[in-house]
């Protein structure tokens, strides 16, 4: 049976989106990972609350899983979860269409000229050089990849899907065979990018396990670099600031601020709450007990790591005030 795939056009926001990444020159392509990862994450959460209802989800062990496989002769880069997965429609919808917030801000800040887009992908002045401050989401993809595949088959359903883009014409959606190769056992999604000649660097274990480790090392779920058929853990899955005090010890905290400062002092002050409500957040600040050698230096800039849900988004956030530039820590929003 030959059937003629349809292309589907991208909604016009998303190709405005698509051009930018794909030609700007914006040198921390390698926030695609944690975009990716980050999605993988949230599949994974989605599942593991249905799984709670969900007899038919549960069953079967859940054991919740991201690995990130880089296949050098094919020179692709795939990361797969058993996370909730997409049907058909929800393929439709989601990968072709930008619903989230974080992208629409990003693409009113540039406003409405591409060339605005390019100044900002290149400038060097302070603040402009920022795509990676914001959850870019999938289409961070095509920064590095010419072809992008996602199959996927929902939790539930008996149907896997193949979805496919060369970011520009649009995509297509195609019907998978059962036992493919790439699609995770049971249900979930596999992205597969197709990376371009100036990208090949991502399918080194080192460069993959940096910049995990750089993003995504708090995320909850274990992620594995699956390499000549032999898996690593590349993430500790422990967010520190997401666990309730009473469960962490003093030496815990210690760890946890020398890790991040590369200090080898005890914290003088630990601060560490949860704030609930119309925002929440949580907060994980430290004052350290050496002076640092440069606090007079007006230069000196925050050390505050921003999180969103334990996705690492920035080093030098303007949290606090200049002159509380000695503290140290982690806010999570
Ligand atoms: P966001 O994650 O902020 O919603 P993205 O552009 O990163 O935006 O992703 C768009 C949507 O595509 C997600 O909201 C989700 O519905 C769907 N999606 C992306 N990756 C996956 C995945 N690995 N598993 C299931 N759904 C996914
Ligand atoms: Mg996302």
């Amino acid at each position: 049976m030959t059937t003629t795939t349809q292309t589907h056009p991208y909604q016009a926001e998303v190709a405005r989106l698509l051009h930018l990444m794909v030609h700007s020159v914006y040198t921390e392509k390698d926030v695609f990972l944690r975009e990716l990862i980050a999605n993988a994450s949230d599949a994974l959460d989605k599942r593991r609350y249905l799984a709670l209802t969900d007899q038919s989800i549960a069953a079967g062990g859940f054991e919740p899983a991201i690995h990130v496989t880089p296949d050098v002769l094919q020179r692709t880069l795939t990361v797969a979860d058993n996370g909730i997965g997409m049907t058909k429609s929800e393929m439709m919808e989601n990968l072709g269409t930008i619903a989230k917030s974080g992208t629409r801000a990003f693409l009113d800040g540039l406003g409405e000229s591409e060339t605005a887009a390019a100044a900002i992908a290149v400038s060097e002045t302070p603040g402009a050089n920022q795509i990676g401050q914001f959850g870019i989401g999938f289409y961070a993809a095509f920064m590095v990849a010419e072809r992008v595949e996602v199959r996927s088959r929902k939790a539930t359903a008996a149907d896997a899907w193949l979805w496919a883009s060369d970011g520009a014409s649009g995509f297509t959606i195609d019907p998978l065979a059962a036992g493919d190769a790439l699609l995770p056992a049971g249900a979930g999604t596999a992205v597969t990018l197709f990376l371009r000649d100036e990208a090949l660097q991502f399918l080194k274990d080192a460069e993959i396990e940096r910049v995990v480790e750089a993003y995504s090392t708090h995320i909850q779920f274990p992620i594995t670099l699956v390499a000549d058929n032999d898996g690593r853990q590349l993430n500790t899955g422990l967010a520190l600031w997401a666990k309730p005090k009473a469960e962490i010890s003093a030496g815990a905290y210690r760890d946890f601020y020398q890790q991040i400062t590369h200090h080898f002092d005890d914290p003088a002050l630990t601060i560490h709450y949860r704030a609930e409500g119309r925002s929440d957040y949580a907060v994980l600040l430290f004052v350290p007990t050496t002076r640092p050698f440069d606090l007079f230096d007006p230069s000196r800039k925050g050390r505050i790591k921003l999180y969103v849900r334990r996705v690492f988004i920035s080093d030098d956030a303007d949290l606090l005030p200049g002159y509380l530039r000695f503290v140290r820590g982690v806010v999570d929003s």
